[in-house]
C-alpha cells in the first residue's frame, strides 16, 4: 500500500454535514495533489448480520486492506438491537486509542492563546490489558512527539475498582518511561483546571467517557468542534482519522458546515503516511484562510458558506 505511487484509502462520508465537508476534504486533496484513491463506503440502508449494523462487511474489509482511511460523523441509529456504528468500527477494528490533538490556532482569538497541546483517549477500560494498551500508547506518543508531561484523568475515589485498575496500570508504564512526567488528576478538578489555565497539562489519556467530555470541553477552548480533529489507532497498524464532531443535524444540508476538523483530520491521516509535505501545505492553508478571516463559517462569527470557505483553502494552497 505505501509503496506505490498511489496509496488507497478507505472514505466513509457519514451522515448529516458528512458528505458536504467529505467533499470538502475531497476538493482540497485534488488541489493539493495529494497522491491519494478514496475508496468510498456509504452507511447501509439496513442492517448487515454479519455486522449486526448499518455498516457492511465491505466497508470493514476496506479499512482492513487500506490500513487507513478518513470517516465523517455517523449518526447513532435510533432503535433496538442495533450496535451504534462508531462502536462497531471501533470494537471490529480494534481502535484502542483515540488522539485528540486540542491547541489554539493562530489568528482566531479565544479566551486562551496556547491551549493544552494534546488529549489523547481510549476505549472504555474494565481490563488491564486495555489499560496497559493506551496508557503504553499515551506515552510513546509523548516521546515520540518531544512532550513532557503525561497526566492521567480518573475518577478512581468513586469508581473504585475501574478507575483504580487503569491507575495502576499508567503507573506501571510510566515507570518505563523515566524521562516523562507522569501525574494523575481527578476529573472534576481536572475541568476546573482546564477552563482557568489549560496551560497546566499536556498530554492527557482517560477512559472513553471522560474522553468524550473533556475533548469537547478542550474544543470550547480554542473555537468549538468546527476545529478538533482526531485519529483513531487500531491494532495491526490501521489508523481511522475522524472529526471529534457529530453529524449536525441541525445544520445539516445547508452548506454552513465547517470542514476544517475534518480536514485537520485528514491531514493527520498524511502525517501517518509520512505524506508530511502535502501535509503541511494543507494545514498551512487552513489556519492561513482562517487567520485572514475574509472567510469564515459560521460558528466561528463568519458568514462564509462551506464551499466557499473550501474555495479559500484551495486559493491559499
Ligand atoms: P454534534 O457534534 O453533531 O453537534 C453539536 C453542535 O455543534 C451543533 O450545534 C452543531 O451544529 C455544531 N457543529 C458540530 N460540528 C460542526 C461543524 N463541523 N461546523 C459547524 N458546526 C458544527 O453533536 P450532537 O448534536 O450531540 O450529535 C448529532 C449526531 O451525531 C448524533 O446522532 C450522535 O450520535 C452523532 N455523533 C457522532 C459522532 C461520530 O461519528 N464520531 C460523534 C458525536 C456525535
Amino acid at each position: 500500500n505505501y509503496s506505490s505511487d498511489r496509496i488507497t484509502a478507505t472514505l466513509f462520508p457519514g451522515d448529516g454535514i458528512g458528505p458536504e465537508i467529505a467533499e470538502s476534504v475531497k476538493q482540497v486533496f485534488n488541489a493539493a495533489e495529494v497522491p491519494i484513491e478514496w475508496e468510498e463506503h456509504f452507511v447501509g440502508t439496513e442492517v448487515d448480520p454479519r455486522t449486526q449494523s448499518f455498516l457492511t462487511w465491505e466497508s470493514l474489509e476496506s479499512v482492513r486492506r487500506n490500513k487507513v482511511g478518513l470517516k465523517g460523523p455517523m449518526a447513532t441509529p435510533i432503535g433496538k438491537g442495533h450496535r451504534s456504528l462508531n462502536l462497531t468500527l471501533r470494537k471490529e477494528l480494534n481502535l484502542y486509542a483515540n488522539v485528540r490533538p486540542c491547541y489554539s490556532l493562530p489568528g482566531y482569538k479565544t479566551r486562551y492563546d496556547d491551549v493544552v497541546r494534546g488529549v489523547v483517549e481510549s476505549l472504555k477500560i474494565i481490563t488491564r490489558q486495555a489499560s496497559l494498551r493506551v496508557a503504553e500508547y499515551a506515552f510513546y506518543y509523548a516521546k515520540t512527539h518531544g512532550r513532557e508531561r503525561v497526566s492521567a484523568v480518573h475518577k478512581a475515589n468513586i469508581m473504585q475498582k475501574t478507575d483504580g485498575l487503569f491507575l495502576k496500570c499508567c503507573r506501571e508504564v510510566a515507570e518505563k518511561y523515566p524521562e516523562i512526567k507522569y501525574e494523575e488528576v481527578v476529573i472534576d478538578n481536572c475541568c476546573m483546571m482546564l477552563v482557568k489555565n489549560p496551560t497546566l497539562f499536556d498530554v492527557l489519556v482517560m477512559p472513553n467517557l471522560y474522553g468524550d467530555i473533556i475533548s469537547d470541553l478542550c474544543a470550547g477552548l480554542i473555537g468549538g468542534l468546527g476545529l478538533t480533529p482526531s485519529l483513531n489507532i487500531g491494532e495491526g497498524g490501521i489508523a481511522l482519522a475522524e472529526a471529534v464532531h457529530g453529524s449536525a443535524p441541525d445544520i445539516a444540508g445547508k452548506n454552513l458546515a465547517n470542514p476544517t476538523a475534518l480536514l485537520l483530520s485528514a491531514v493527520s491521516m498524511l502525517h501517518h503516511l509520512d505524506l508530511t509535505e502535502k501535509a503541511d501545505k494543507i494545514q498551512d492553508a487552513v489556519l492561513k484562510t482562517i487567520a485572514e478571516g475574509k472567510y469564515r463559517t459560521g460558528d466561528l462569527g463568519g458568514t462564509s458558506t462551506t464551499t466557499e470557505f473550501t474555495k479559500a483553502i484551495i486559493d491559499h494552497l
